[in-house]
């Protein structure tokens, strides 16, 4: 958590104890700081304040839409969803309109095809469209604006999942899209706590029933100090992408790939060739007998990372994300996922790649390093992680 979302959700809790559903002075004020948070957002997003309905989460908010068109969709509707979605978009989908639910299919650089919707479009009219505007798993960037335009012309309501890009992107413009997930704990706020936009114009079918909060949108006393929390955190995120912090991320993420591509023969970099976030680096690694070492000794190196498989009752499966990209299942195996922060330094991204070079040997029990290895730990011997 950042630290000034952590002072302001103790102030909060402080501050702003009382119900804010409650009619005396102490809900009133707590009610006027949720209105005020709504300000916030909706200016961040460019919507309006009464377009956000406070949720616990962007799980809870993706399963709050698909709530909402399974009982007011056309007889026989389609839906539409990229084929990369979070399960929190794929799972309602599939539950609440099973043979209804149809996907976008991806491109190998990870990116969907625009060209088949474009292709698509003048024949079928689907109720919704969901695309993510990054997806987590590659950091590949979506292009969500230019599905967003396809659908106002065709009179289609867009759904953006938009928990990987809001705070480390810019998050004017969401705004325009018809419903707007996203989630505090991914960009410096707290967990359980997030929001939905929607428009007022359609009111929400509400999911979660048994109260009047939130215009009747979503049950249950709002978790205030966790929504003024967020805020301060999007505050402080987006006032630093002003700052044009995110340049020199990108360039310290590059130094970092190109570092890897070199010194561990055989990685590749996921997505490459498309636009990606700043903080995120799927590769896959050099092949080995079991891959799962790599996490094992990266993390007593001290590098938490993950891997290209969803662990989903015990059973490794490969992600759906890497199998949409066109990567078997052997491919899939070798992908490991590296996530930085807004914290991470030069010097962290270099202490990683000899957390890398040397789990690699390791590994691979090479007695003989390669000659570009052996070069740059001459390097690092000299200068420090920092050199
Ligand atoms: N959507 C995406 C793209 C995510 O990455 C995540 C979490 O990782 C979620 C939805 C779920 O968010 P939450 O943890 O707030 O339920």
């Amino acid at each position: 958590m950042l630290p000034r979302a952590r002072e302001v959700w103790l102030e909060a809790n402080e501050k702003f104890f009382g119900n804010a559903s409650s009619p005396h002075r102490i809900g009133a004020r707590a009610d006027r700081a949720l209105s005020e948070a709504r300000e916030k957002l909706g200016a961040f997003l460019g919507c309006n304040p009464e377009d956000i309905v406070w949720t616990s989460g962007a799980t809870e908010s993706n399963n709050a839409v698909f709530h909402h068109f399974v009982s007011s969709a056309r007889a026989g509707a389609e839906i539409w969803t990229s084929s990369i979605e979070h399960p929190s978009v794929l799972a309602p989908a599939r539950k609440n309109f099973a043979e209804r639910h149809c996907f976008i299919p991806t491109t190998h650089e990870g990116v969907i095809d625009l060209e088949w919707i474009k292709r698509q479009l003048p024949h079928e009219r689907p109720q919704l469209i969901a695309l993510m505007a990054v997806n987590n798993e590659t950091g590949v960037l979506q292009p969500w604006r230019e599905v967003l335009e396809l659908c106002r012309e065709s009179d289609i309501r867009f759904v953006c999942d938009a928990v990987q890009w809001i705070g480390k992107l810019p998050a004017k413009g969401l705004g325009d899209c018809d419903f707007v997930s996203g989630s505090a704990h991914k960009f410096g706020g707290p967990k359980g706590v997030g929001f939905l936009k929607c428009s007022s114009r359609h009111p929400l079918r509400a999911m979660i029933c048994g109260g009047p909060q939130e215009e009747g949108r979503r049950a249950g006393t709002e978790n205030v100090p966790g929504v003024l929390s967020m805020i301060a955190a999007l505050e402080n995120r987006e006032a630093a992408l002003m700052n044009g912090e995110k340049k020199a991320k990108m360039e310290g993420r590059e130094r970092f790939e190109q570092k890897m591509l070199k010194l561990l023969p055989g990685s590749e970099i996921v997505g490459e060739g498309s636009q990606r976030l700043w903080n995120t680096v799927s590769a896959l690694m050099p092949e080995t007998d079991c891959q799962q070492r790599w996490v094992v000794k990266l993390d007593k190196l001290g590098f938490a990372v993950s891997t290209g498989s969803a662990c989903s009752s015990g059973q490794e499966k490969p992600s759906h994300v890497l199998t949409a990209m066109g990567y078997d299942s052997a491919e899939s195996s070798r992908v490991l996922r590296f996530s930085s922060g807004w914290e991470t330094t030069e010097s962290d991204w270099e202490a990683l790649i000899e957390a890398l070079v040397r789990a690699y040997q390791e590994i691979s029990q090479r007695e003989a390093a390669s000659p570009e290895i052996l070069a740059h730990q001459n390097q690092f011997a000299r200068s420090g992680p920092s050199g």
